[in-house]
């Protein structure tokens, strides 16, 4: 087993690297870290098993919005957007999850990147439509050129919702939970979008791996301590 994770499609893709860690380099989440320092030591591991320098991550606030903002140079932190985009090779892409799902898009034909932070909330505000419009709007990217990579999240079986939850999701990606709980599939809405901005069904694979069934990732509904892992995302 490789100690990253990644999506085959990406994985194959000559111009990116991309990768999600796992529970065994560490937590990767700085906001309540106990321990600073060793997280940005977890960082730079985790940037060095990807052949990226720790200099260029360029860290996505992750603010449960849907803004997504351009850079076109390394910066420690972006805040107020849950995503970005870049055509620099120098700028990799960093975001932490703990049950919300990255998602990765990429356009090898402008050779342009987009790394986003998806919960409920930013699902909600149609962030992947919102990565897709960012690509198109930077970079000329067309949709349908698109490669979409979906990582690990808390799976549509896991993701347990309260009853208000009708009023903000379709039927098409909630089901019954036990009592008055509803199932939210946060993939299956996620991918709707991609599609409904154009990306092609065979260019959007989802990593199917849940977090909040294996103890390989971190889980915020499993482990609330402020643990999480990583994306990388990056061109080269
Ligand atoms: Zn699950």
């Amino acid at each position: 087993m490789p100690i990253f994770l990644s999506i085959p499609p990406l994985a194959a893709e000559r111009y990116i690297v991309h990768g999600f860690s796992t529970a065994p380099m560490g937590s990767m989440g700085m906001t309540n870290a106990a321990d600073p320092e060793q997280v940005t030591e977890n960082r730079r591991k985790f940037a060095g098993s990807l052949g990226v320098k720790p200099e260029s991550l360029t860290v996505i606030g992750a603010v449960h919005g849907s803004e997504i903002g351009r850079v076109d140079r390394p910066v420690s932190l972006v805040k107020d957007v849950d995503g970005l985009v870049t055509d620099r090779p120098e700028v990799t892409l960093f975001a932490t999850f703990a049950d919300c799902y990255p998602l990765i898009a990429y356009d090898p034909l402008n050779r342009a990147l987009g790394l986003a932070h998806a919960g409920w909330r930013g699902t909600e505000a149609e962030i992947a439509k919102k990565l897709v419009a960012a690509l198109k709007r930077e970079y000329g990217s067309v949709a349908a050129e698109l490669r979409v990579g979906i990582g690990p999240g808390i799976c549509g079986d896991c993701y347990e919702v309260g009853p208000e939850f009708a009023g903000r999701f379709g039927p098409e990606v909630l089901k019954p939970g036990e009592g008055d709980r509803l199932l939210l599939d946060l993939v299956e809405a996620n991918r709707r979008q991609f599609l409904a901005a154009g990306v092609l069904p065979r260019r959007i694979r989802a990593l199917d791996f849940c977090t909040f069934e294996s103890d390989r990732l971190f889980s915020h509904r499993r482990q609330a301590d402020g643990t999480r892992f990583a994306a990388i995302a990056a061109l080269r």
